[in-house]
């Protein structure tokens, strides 16, 4: 027999997940309601993902080298100093980087469907298939054409709203609403931003995140999450990122306005049966940073790594023991970098106080240093004993002296 597998979403964890599939030989169709998808995103990407992921130079938009945060009381502080000549955070228009790793995921032998995907039959045995229901939009038409496929096997990749996490029975999530203004500033204002990226906390931008000018590739997305979801309140705490970097943005033009959910944790389960989850369909967003396009693409292929293995190179068919394989490889490789980055979030963006003194934390080298590093590798490096003792005692400084700790 031969395995069939439908990845439903082509976003970097879909595609990524159909393209490893493809190259094994596995008969993969991947699904995307939209073909010229711009997934609302800051599009900023680890300097690990273009090697990892084999992404062409173009891809990139801009290289931003330096960061700037900025307290409640607007104390600036300038991070970047530590990176090497060649080190950067990658800015990329969604569109783009979506439609290359979907495009090669198709040329590599992926069958792309521009279908809707309504409804999973979920079969009764552990060997009969899954119908998949979709509304076919290769005629043009948003409507479609309804049509239904037989696989053996589901990789549910389509983002924070998903349909196959319902049609599974995964469980609810929390999430945080992001929204973001797209602005097109004059030229003079735009060179400020060619390769710096600026983050903003306070009350008054985001009760528990942060708010965010990033550059685009020729305009700046200004924006901000919260847990807080309230349209009023998401209107206000966007008004307060205006005003917090009104004098940079003065003289620009809105031309684009989007919001959308961002998952806080995983869902209660990611594996039921022969349906596995990745990416944001999962909950695989991180705390304190938000950052999702990198796990997503490395949880797809992660996933899809793990049918190859199981299934014999598409020979076999997994079972729901096989599929989960890849939950536990998944959790065994990030597991800590989530955990650590929930406690922070935790720690630092509980209050003002302790958004001051998690700035001034930031001014400091080593601190630089090994957050660049576990941001840009995605590895956690320990850093030697000395310098964790002093960044330590530094995090413990700072958060006394802005009387932060206090209850
Ligand atoms: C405002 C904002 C800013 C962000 N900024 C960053 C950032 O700078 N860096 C970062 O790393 N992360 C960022 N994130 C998070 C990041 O956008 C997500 O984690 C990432 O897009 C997840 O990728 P995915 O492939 O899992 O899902 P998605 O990118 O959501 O892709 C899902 C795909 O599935 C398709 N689809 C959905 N339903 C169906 C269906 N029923 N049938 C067929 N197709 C379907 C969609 O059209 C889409 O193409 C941000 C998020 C937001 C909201």
């Amino acid at each position: 027999m031969a395995l069939r597998v439908a990845v439903v979403g082509s976003g970097p964890a879909g595609s990524s997940a159909a393209e490893t599939l493809a190259k094994a030989g596995i008969e993969t169709y991947l699904f995307e309601r939209k073909l010229d998808n711009a997934k609302p995103c800051g599009g900023a990407i680890p300097l690990c993902m273009i090697a990892e992921f084999d992404l062409p130079a173009q891809i990139i938009d801009r290289r931003v080298r330096k960061m700037k945060m900025i307290s409640p009381s607007n104390i600036e502080v300038n991070i970047g100093s530590t990176l090497k000549d060649d080190e950067y955070i990658g800015m990329c228009r969604r569109e783009v980087l979506d439609g290359f790793l979907r495009n090669r995921a198709s040329q590599l032998g992926a069958t792309l469907i521009n279908g809707t995907v309504h409804g999973v039959d979920i079969p009764h045995n552990t060997s009969g298939s899954y119908v998949l229901h979709y509304a076919d939009h290769s005629d043009g038409s948003v409507e479609g054409v309804s049509k239904s496929l037989s696989v053996d096997l589901i990789i549910g990749a389509d983002g924070a709203n998903s349909r196959v996490a319902k049609a599974m029975d995964a469980g609810d999530y929390n999430y945080a609403i992001a929204f973001q203004e797209r602005i097109r500033l004059p030229a003079d204002k735009m060179a400020y931003y060619e390769e710096l990226a600026e983050m903003y906390v306070g009350d008054d931008v985001s009760p528990d995140f942060y708010a965010w000018v990033f550059p685009k590739y020729d305009h700046v997305a200004v924006g901000t999450g919260t847990m807080q979801v309230n349209k009023l309140k998401i209107k206000q705490l966007q008004a307060g990122i205006r005003a917090r970097a009104s004098h940079r943005l003065a003289g620009g033009k809105i031309i684009k306005v989007e919001a959308h959910p961002i998952p806080e944790h995983p869902r209660p389960r990611r594996v039921v049966g022969r349906i596995a989850l990745v990416g944001d369909a999962a909950g695989y967003v991180t705390k304190s940073s938000g950052e999702g396009i990198y796990f997503a693409a490395k949880s797809g292929r992660m996933c899809a790594e793990t049918i190859v293995e199981s299934s014999h190179s598409g020979t076999r068919i997994p079972t729901e023991t096989d599929l989960k394989g890849y939950l536990n490889r998944w959790d065994r490789q990030y597991g800590m970098t989530y955990r650590v980055l929930d406690v922070l979030q935790r720690i630092f963006y509980r209050s003002d106080a302790t958004r001051e003194a998690f700035v001034e934390m930031c001014a400091d080298r080593d601190v630089q240093k090994l957050t660049f590093d576990s941001y840009l590798y995605k590895t956690v490096v320990p850093a030697n004993p000395l310098v964790q003792l002093k960044i330590t005692a530094k995090t413990i400084g700072s958060l006394l002296r802005g009387n932060a700790l206090a209850p």
